[in-house]
């Protein structure tokens, strides 16, 4: 591990800016977990409700004769390859968007978010949308 020098020098006012910097931060890394338990937490409740069904309605219909277990595999299989062809295999709804390289060249939007937060409380942060790794990274 690197080892870091501690400014001492450091005044009030800059150690005050400083904690503050990382309370908002703090806050900011507990909204996401917490964001990505609810939406892990969700998924999977709904992934058990949708198995017991389906393996209930496959067990029975089986053992009634009306498919058979192989007939159940080939079609699962086919299903399988039709929502992974469209893209549409489930997942915890993460995005991470991926930018034409001439987006790289263009001048980023400045928003002076600290004098607006009082009036907006980061609305921005409840808004579906996908970032970018570099805006992840700011
Ligand atoms: S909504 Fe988000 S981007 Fe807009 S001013 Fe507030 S914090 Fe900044």
């Amino acid at each position: 591990m690197e080892a870091r020098e501690i400014d001492n020098t450091t005044s009030d006012s800059g150690a005050d800016v400083l904690g503050t910097a990382v309370n908002h931060l703090e806050r900011q890394l507990e909204r996401g977990s917490l964001f990505t338990h609810t939406a892990i937490g969700e998924n999977t409740l709904r992934l058990g409700e949708v198995e017991s069904f389906t393996y209930g309605l496959i067990d029975a219909l089986i053992s009634k004769g009306v498919v058979s277990s192989e007939e159940v595999s080939e079609a699962a299989t086919s299903v399988r390859q039709q929502l992974a062809g469209n893209g549409e295999m489930t997942g915890v709804g993460v995005a991470i968007r991926i930018d034409k390289p001439e987006a790289a060249e263009r001048e980023p939007a400045r928003v002076d978010c600290a004098s607006r937060l009082h009036i907006c409380h980061a609305a921005c942060c409840k808004l579906d949308f996908a970032l970018s790794t570099s805006e992840i990274e700011e």
